[in-house]
């Protein structure tokens, strides 16, 4: 008999998770309570990038303005843009896809459930259709991948319907003339950046002393110098004490006595995995504010179910989910795998964009290894002077005494496609002299790279 194997969500910890163990010859279910394909696809990753597209496309034509000098023949401006249209083409790619998935998971013979999963018992879950019957599956092994849903810290959290997130942020039915961001992570600035180049006023509110915490001070400077000479405005280590919403504009009230303004206010506050009603307490499974345990196997402490992306806590990104997903279902049957975190690229698809793996400098020495690191910017590249890319830089970073490649913080360019080149020279351990073998194709934005390693 097959293994009857039951996952819980379809996001891209889920789906990889589903289609390997039916390779590998289990019986397997997938439920899903909302949308196929999970927060990635309907709310997350593919909208904001083709928010994010139509953004980079205003963006380039105020580019090609200034590079033709008086702007002749190019008369776009972003108010130009029609937000109803804007929100139909993120919908177009969301359902292109998704259909895709879809018929993917009929070609393979995949049953796909749909309703709320809850664990009842020791192999055994209670399904809750749309149409609020229930229905009880036996399995052998489960792997949860419920994901995670937007955090609203207090005082947020009394204002829920008030302001946006980055779930409903999506679907605005205006437009608005300004927005205040509450969060510097990847999430707050991809949507400063989308919405500063489509005309919005936006500024950002961060708790902490800088945006995307425990990235590279470099990295951080650039990208910072970047928003704010577009007009995004920053204020940093400031608390929110009170909130006041109503007609007209809606206010931040801070601990220091300031206010900030503005005519809408989206909460990117981080994420939390939602685990009311999972029926977690009946199988004894443990959990904490980031969500459910696991081993580097991503088996929970019963051995039989497993808990991959988001909902795990320990990497909040897509593809650290898509590969916990295949490892747990690899596992399930009879793999020995585990998830290495060494090598998630973590990227940012905003412009400059960025792209690090590995350790920076300050990780580094955290871990008490003694480094060096090398620098090259694009200001001197030629493909980057000629395609008007000059923002940013690719900074490697070496063991001081063997120079073996550790990490590297890349700002600028294709940042998010290039950090794989990295991505491949960390994980094989290879050190500077063997990644300058390597011929950088003339003229390309890789040869930063090159550049770098000969510094
Ligand atoms: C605006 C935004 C942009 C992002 N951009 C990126 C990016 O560019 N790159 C990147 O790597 N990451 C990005 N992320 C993060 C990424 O979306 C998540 O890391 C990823 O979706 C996690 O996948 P998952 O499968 O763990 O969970 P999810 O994608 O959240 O999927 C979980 C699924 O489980 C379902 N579910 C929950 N409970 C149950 C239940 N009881 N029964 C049945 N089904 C259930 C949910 O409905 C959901 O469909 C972004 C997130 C946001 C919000």
């Amino acid at each position: 008999m097959p293994k009857k194997v039951i996952v819980i969500g379809s996001g891209p910890g889920g789906y990889p998770a589903a289609l390997r163990l039916k390779e590998l010859g289990a019986d397997v279910s997938i439920v899903e309570a909302w949308d196929f394909g999970g927060t990635c696809l309907n709310r997350g990753c593919i909208p904001s990038k083709a928010f994010l597209d139509t953004g980079h496309r205003v963006h380039a034509f105020e580019g090609l303005r200034r590079l033709l000098k008086d702007g002749s023949g190019v008369n776009f401006s972003p108010e130009m843009l029609d937000w109803e249209k804007v929100k139909a083409r993120r919908a177009d790619v969301i359902l292109k896809l998704r259909g895709s998935l879809e018929k993917l998971f009929q070609a393979k013979k995949i049953e796909v459930i749909r309703g709320r999963a809850s664990f009842s018992a020791h192999h055994e879950v209670t399904i809750t259709g749309p149409d609020g019957k229930t229905e009880k599956r036996t399995f052998d092994a489960a792997i949860l991948a419920a994901g995670t849903r937007p955090s609203f810290p207090p005082p947020f959290r009394d204002f829920h319907a008030e302001l946006t997130d980055s779930d409903r942020v999506f679907d605005l039915p205006k437009l608005p003339k300004s927005l205040l961001i509450v969060g510097g992570g990847v999430i707050g600035l991809e949507f400063a950046c989308f919405f500063n180049a489509i005309g919005v006023k936006v500024e950002v509110l961060e708790l902490l002393p800088d945006i995307l915490a425990g990235e590279d001070p470099q990295v951080t400077r650039a990208v910072r110098t970047s928003f704010e000479k577009r007009g995004v405005k920053f204020h940093f280590g400031k608390k929110t004490a009170s909130i006041k919403t109503g007609p007209g504009l809606k206010t931040l009230e801070l601990e220091d006595g300031s206010k900030l303004q503005a005519e809408e206010i989206l909460v990117g506050a981080g994420r939390a995995a939602d685990l009311t009603g999972m029926g977690l307490e009946a199988l004894s499974l443990a959990w904490d504010r980031r969500g459910v345990k696991v081993n580097d196997r991503m088996q929970t402490v019963v051995p039989e179910v497993y808990a991959v992306g988001d909902v795990n806590g320990l990497s909040l990104l897509a593809h650290s989910a898509s590969r916990q997903g295949e490892i747990a279902a690899e596992n399930i049957m009879g793999g020995d795998q585990a998830f290495d975190d060494s090598i998630v690229p973590k990227c940012v698809y905003a412009w400059p964009e960025v792209g690090s793996v590995g350790l920076n400098k300050a990780q580094a020495e955290a871990k008490g290894i003694t480094v060096k690191t090398a620098r090259a910017f694009y200001l001197g590249i030629g493909k980057a002077v000629a395609t008007d890319e000059t923002e940013g830089f690719a900074q490697l970073v070496f063991k001081a005494d063997d120079e073996t490649v550790l990490g590297a913080q890349l700002v600028g360019g294709p940042a998010t496609e290039l950090i794989h080149l990295m991505a491949l020279a960390v994980k094989l351990k290879l050190r500077k002299k063997e990644l300058r073998q390597i011929i950088y194709a003339h003229p390309t934005m890789a040869e930063a790279v090159h550049e770098a390693l000969q510094r």
